[in-house]
């Protein structure tokens, strides 16, 4: 349970976030907030949405020998590294990286 900070009344919840029983003082609830964060996070993990907005280049698929695929590059954990190439076989879906 959260309490107003301005009179220490009881907190109800609402749409938006909080807001003071006693004073009428609103707050925008901070969990809500986190909650919106993750889902868009969500959002750019999935690997359909990647793939349909991803550039291609001519490339070898090592897999199925096509000769496109989608490519996109990451910061590898350690920044001290270079950004490793990563590619995506636009026939058999066979990922593979390039350093
Ligand atoms: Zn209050
Ligand atoms: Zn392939």
């Amino acid at each position: 349970m959260q309490f107003c900070p301005k009179c220490k009344g009881i907190l109800m919840p609402t749409k938006e976030g909080v807001l003071c029983s006693s004073c009428g003082h609103k707050e925008a609830s901070k969990a809500e907030i986190k909650e919106t964060v993750k889902r868009k996070a969500i959002v750019k993990q999935d690997s359909r949405e990647i793939q349909e907005t991803m550039p291609t280049m001519k490339a070898d698929c090592p897999k199925c020998g096509n000769k496109e695929a989608y490519w996109f590059s990451q910061q590898t954990r350690a920044a001290d590294e270079p950004e490793t190439q990563f590619f995506i076989c636009t026939k058999c879906g066979h990922r593979w990286r390039k350093y």
